[in-house]
């Protein structure tokens, strides 16, 4: 995965609303996560190229890919996954994956081992 570089700052700035400076204090400071700023980055370039209804999508892929120094299956995957749903935990509200919500009917493996009776 690559990371956020000094000339991504403004662009991640305009995308997420806050103030420039700020921005760059808080990636130095390693407050932000690279990967969904990528993610962001990767997003808008894209949808820019493909406005333009000049370029095949592939092309666009592979150029997006490597501007940003990322995969075209990152690309493919920032533009077209949505994003996924979170579940919680009915009983104490910590984060549970999707399987879990199902398997274990809302529950984390926490909650069940508690309702379970051993004799
Ligand atoms: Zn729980």
């Amino acid at each position: 995965m690559n990371r956020i570089r000094d000339k991504d700052i403004p662009r991640l700035a305009m995308l997420t609303k806050v103030n420039q400076d700020d921005f760059a204090k808080l990636v130095s400071m390693g407050l932000i996560d690279h990967a969904p700023a990528m993610r962001l980055l990767v997003k808008y370039s894209f949808q820019k190229l493909k406005n333009k209804k000049y370029y095949k999508i592939k092309q666009i892929v592979k150029a997006v890919a490597d501007e940003y120094g990322v995969t075209e299956h990152f690309v493919h995957d920032s533009v077209y996954t949505r994003k996924k749903r979170l579940h919680y935990c009915t009983q104490c509200m910590r984060l549970i994956s999707a399987r879990d919500n199902i398997r274990n009917n809302g529950l984390c493996d926490d909650c069940v081992s508690k309702n379970i009776i051993v004799d």
